[in-house]
């Protein structure tokens, strides 16, 4: 049987490890040819001595020659830099792409991968959010696939399967992470630690922050707008704080069909790797006695107003939810360095908005433009709230 041959850009994060965890108990159906890390050299270094990539790329160029070395008696390639990264997803043997990277520096490897006809499987919700129409436009003319690995998509994308009748409703489940329940005068003071406690999933920092201001659950409503062709007003968040239920689609006809497991990204990881088959595997099981109740409540959109933010900038289109992404990029980095409060975070979402007016019919350099000038204007922002 031919092994699907496999690049796992941003290697060492959260879903990089899961993914190569997957990859590695299936060895005679995966095979990874290229890996990539922005700045753990070691976990990289030791990801490709295991699994023996034709190509690793380390895009902190200042790391190169640590990589090299290290690798110069094995036959891997290394590179270094931006562009070598979105050179590596050219190599003619990959089938297909799952980008794990972090935030908007996914959007160009993505846009490459899919101009080589490679199947992409997205972690990178960000490549979505800051350009979701030209990312499916793309995808539509080189006939690939976008295989979500986003948790509640993966749960969409497997109600879907065998369904050619339209769409009614997606209801989008969140957790409502740590701060659920909370009023803005309880997150005036919450602090870094307190909201890096997610009670769910363990994540990178970005996401984890993202869960806890309920922004992760507004990029996602952006992100299912793209990979399934639906309204805003088609997509519904409900918090669900046991995530159980990953997601749901309503048919016309009434019918909700959902998708249920235990909080795990390696099943959703694994399914966009296999489909559409599915590889049985020694995942623990969910059992409903270990779970009585399931709940499901409404978001607190006042309180968490970055939800709101991002269902507005959807409706809004054009360059929006490319600014919202970029300013919130450089908000949740600020508050994880102590530089902007919580609630902080969602002041200069709104101001940047504000500051950066509106274009539409965006070509992919121009979302790259806007997603600069958005950054250095949060920046400035913060700066000046500071002084
Ligand atoms: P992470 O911070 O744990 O890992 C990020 C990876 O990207 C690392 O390998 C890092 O080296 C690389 N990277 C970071 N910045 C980069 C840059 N500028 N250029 C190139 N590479 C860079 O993040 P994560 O939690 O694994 O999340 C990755 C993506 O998957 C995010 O878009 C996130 O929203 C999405 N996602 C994550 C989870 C999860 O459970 N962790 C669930 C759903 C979706
Ligand atoms: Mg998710």
């Amino acid at each position: 049987m031919e092994r699907k041959n496999i690049a796992i850009l941003g290697a060492t994060g959260s879903i990089g490890t899961q993914a190569l965890e997957v990859v590695r108990s299936f060895p005679d159906r995966f095979v990874v040819s290229v890996l990539s890390a922005a700045n753990n050299t070691d976990l990289l270094i030791q990801q490709a001595l295991e699994f023996l990539p034709k190509q690793v790329v380390i895009t902190n160029t200042a790391l190169y020659s640590k990589v090299k070395e290290a690798l110069a008696h094995t036959n891997i390639a290394v590179a270094a830099g931006v562009a070598a990264l979105v050179e590596a997803v050219e190599l003619p043997e990959i089938d297909v792409v799952l980008n794990a990277i972090v935030g908007s520096a996914g959007l160009r490897p993505t846009v490459r991968a899919i101009e080589k006809g490679k199947d992409i499987a997205l972690a990178n919700k960000e490549t979505l959010v800051v350009a979701g129409e030209l990312v499916m436009d793309l995808v539509a003319q080189h006939k690939v696939q976008m295989l979500p690995v986003d948790s509640e998509h993966s749960a969409i994308f497997q109600c879907l399967a065998g369904e050619p009748s339209p769409i009614e409703k997606i209801i989008l489940t969140a957790s409502g992470g740590p701060f659920r329940g909370k009023k803005t005068q309880d997150l005036r003071t919450v602090s870094r630690a307190q909201a890096l406690k997610h009670p769910n999933w363990s994540m990178g920092a970005k996401i984890t922050i993202d869960s806890a201001s309920l922004m992760n659950k507004g990029l996602e409503v952006i992100e299912a707008k793209w990979l399934f062709n639906v309204t805003a007003s088609q997509i519904e968040v409900v918090v669900h704080p046991q995530s159980i239920v990953h997601s749901l689609v309503q048919f016309e006809d009434g019918s909700l069909k959902a998708q249920l497991g235990l909080p795990d990204m390696k099943l959703p990881i694994q399914y966009a790797l296999t489909f559409p088959e599915r590889f049985p595997n020694t995942f623990k099981r969910f059992s409903f006695t270990d779970y009585a109740t399931l709940t499901f409540e409404q978001p607190d959109l006042e309180t968490f107003r970055n939800l709101k933010l991002a269902y507005q900038a959807l409706a809004e289109g054009g360059n929006r939810t490319c600014v919202l992404n970029a300013a919130n990029e450089v908000a949740v980095a600020a508050f994880l360095d102590d530089k902007v409060s919580f609630l902080g975070m969602s002041d200069i979402l709104e101001e940047t908005l504000c500051q950066i007016p509106n274009r539409k019919q965006l070509s992919l350099e121009d979302y790259i433009t806007f997603d600069k000038e958005s950054r250095m204007m949060a920046q400035d922002l913060i700066h000046r709230l500071k002084n």
